[in-house]
């Protein structure tokens, strides 16, 4: 894999964060959930915490300056020397412009984008179901993945939790959320050419060997 800077779009619901996770693991390269950083700044109760949590609860975008910011420091982390995935960044075309400036000063090269493309149906099913297991961040779903005991992780058997915002008047709101601003960068993305679409209704395993296959020799 050449690019440096690799991309996961799609809808929330869509399987970016489980194949982002299997993917990093496969390249090791770190995964960057903006996600995962805005929870736990709200779980520590930082004053960004502080400022994101209403938003975040009632499916809002945070203000771009904010996320931006917050992923400039992260992917200046030595870890992320060889490259790095970003999951849910970026989500506007305020954040995409920012980040392919700071690639370019950064000499990271173009973006590589992977669009993972679902159905609304399917989505909606998806996070509902969603569990998390706040330890070792492996994703389930009591509708496809169900954890062998009840509500508990199977690799470290710490109890799951279900997202504060995976409820059903919240996620109507990020979905919105979704088409109004973040599909434009579908577009956006596939005018500059660094997209390469996935069919993200498979089965997880199918998605992970494909993007894995298709990284290898891109
Ligand atoms: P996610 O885990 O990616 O579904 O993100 C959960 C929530 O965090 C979103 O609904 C937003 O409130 C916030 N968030 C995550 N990433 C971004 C971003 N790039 N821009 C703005 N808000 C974000």
């Amino acid at each position: 894999m050449r690019a440096q800077a690799l991309i996961f779009l799609g809808a929330p619901g869509a399987g970016k964060g489980t194949q982002a996770r299997e993917v990093a693991r496969e390249f090791g390269i770190p995964h960057i959930s903006t996600g995962d950083l805005l929870r736990d700044a709200v779980e520590r109760e930082t004053p960004l915490g502080l400022a994101a949590k209403e938003k975040m609860e009632s499916g809002q975008l945070i203000p771009d300056e904010v996320v931006s910011a917050m992923v400039d420091e992260r992917i200046d982390q030595p870890d992320c020397a060889k490259g790095f995935i970003l999951d849910g960044y970026p989500r506007t075309l305020a954040q995409a412009e920012h980040a392919g400036a700071i690639f370019q000063a950064k000499k990271r090269g173009n973006p590589l984008v992977i669009d993972i493309q679902v159905d609304e149906d399917v989505l909606l099913k998806r996070l509902t179901g969603r569990r998390t297991c706040p330890k070792c961040g492996e994703i389930y779903n009591v509708y496809f993945h169900r954890p062998k005991n009840d509500e508990r992780c199977d690799i470290d058997g710490s109890p799951l939790n279900h997202r504060a915002d995976d409820n059903e008047e919240t996620i109507r709101q990020r979905l919105v959320a979704y088409e109004k601003q973040t599909a434009p960068l579908v577009e956006y993305y596939g005018k500059l050419s660094f997209l390469h679409p996935v069919d993200g209704s498979k089965e997880p395993p199918a998605i992970t060997q494909e993007l894995i296959e298709f990284l290898r020799g891109a």
